[in-house]
């Protein structure tokens, strides 16, 4: 047993340091990955469940890395979160979110996804209304998506960061609403427009009636308090009907559309338009 132990030891820390290999080139590669051109935003549809228009684009970042291929969001934000470099991609992020929605018809949004690091760096508020007067864009069109996590500390910094961007017209959203604490204690002490109800209340081992009460009981709220809710991860028409009937207005997910380039969003919408 001692000997078997100590293999299953071993074997623990090569696959240990394999990760920790794998994190640390991702952590160096991450800080030019953007002058390298490597890193691009990719904007998924949200969708007026009644009408089927595309009420805003979700921007999410990719990685396109020359070996490693494509790089998955949830792989290299935490390592950008643990080096601080969260707050530099960030506002670039930001800054061509902000670009892409300025060319897009004036009553699409476009929402963005703040860590929880970069809203307590100095001067967060103000890095991002810099990049809303460079694109010309309407702080109205912008919308933040922060998670219930953001909002765990109760600290100074995030109540002023709220504050000073929802009095600019920022609006904000409420995001992977269902997986966290769900305190609704948040509704009620911040300025959120929209409540994005969690994937996993959709598709997954947990979905299913008691996540159809769920959904029926946060929109019943929600529409009390003046709030969207969007359903997150829908795929299949079945799940759209279901969130539908449950009292979700809006929706995203693959049966609507994938994240696409800036391009293809733009060709989505002229198509949209004609009709
Ligand atoms: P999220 O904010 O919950 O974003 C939704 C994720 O669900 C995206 O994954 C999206 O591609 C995926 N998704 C959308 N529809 C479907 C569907 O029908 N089925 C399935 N299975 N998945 C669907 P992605 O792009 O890999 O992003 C993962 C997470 O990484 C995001 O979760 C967000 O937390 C984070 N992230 C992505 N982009 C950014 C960013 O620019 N900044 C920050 N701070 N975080 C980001
Ligand atoms: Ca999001
Ligand atoms: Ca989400
Ligand atoms: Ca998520």
């Amino acid at each position: 047993a001692k000997v078997n132990g100590r293999n299953q030891a071993s074997f623990y820390d090569r696959s240990m340091s394999r990760d920790l290999v794998r994190r640390r080139e991702i952590e160096a590669e991450l800080r030019v990955a953007v002058q390298r051109d490597e890193l691009s935003i990719f904007f998924q549809p949200i969708v007026d469940l009644a009408t089927g228009r595309i009420k805003a684009f979700e921007a999410l970042v990719r990685w396109f890395h020359p070996e490693k291929g494509e790089l998955r969001p949830d792989e290299f934000i935490p390592v950008a979160e643990e080096t601080g470099a969260i707050i530099t991609l960030g506002n670039w992020i930001t800054a061509q979110a902000a670009k892409a929605a300025a060319t897009w018809p004036e009553d699409i949004t476009v929402a963005v996804n703040l860590s929880p690091l970069q809203i307590k760096a100095p001067g967060a508020a103000l890095g991002i209304l810099n990049a809303l007067r460079e694109a010309k864009l309407d702080p109205r069109r912008l919308e933040l998506e922060i998670t219930e996590t953001v909002l765990l500390d109760h600290s100074q910094q995030t109540e002023d960061f709220i504050a000073e961007l929802s009095a600019a017209g920022v609006r904000f959203a409420l995001d992977d609403f269902g997986t966290g604490y769900s305190s609704l204690g948040y509704l009620n002490k911040y300025p959120f427009g929209k409540i994005k109800v969690d994937r996993s209340f959709v598709s997954g081992p947990n979905a299913g009636k008691k996540s159809d009460a769920i959904i029926r009981a946060v929109s019943g709220m929600a529409t009390t308090l003046d709030m969207a809710i969007v359903a997150e991860g829908l795929e299949t028409v079945e799940q759209v009907e279901a969130v539908k009937a449950a009292g979700c207005t809006l929706g995203q997910g693959y049966y609507f559309s994938r994240a696409v380039p800036d391009y293809l969003a733009a060709m989505l919408i002229a198509q949209e338009r004609e009709k």
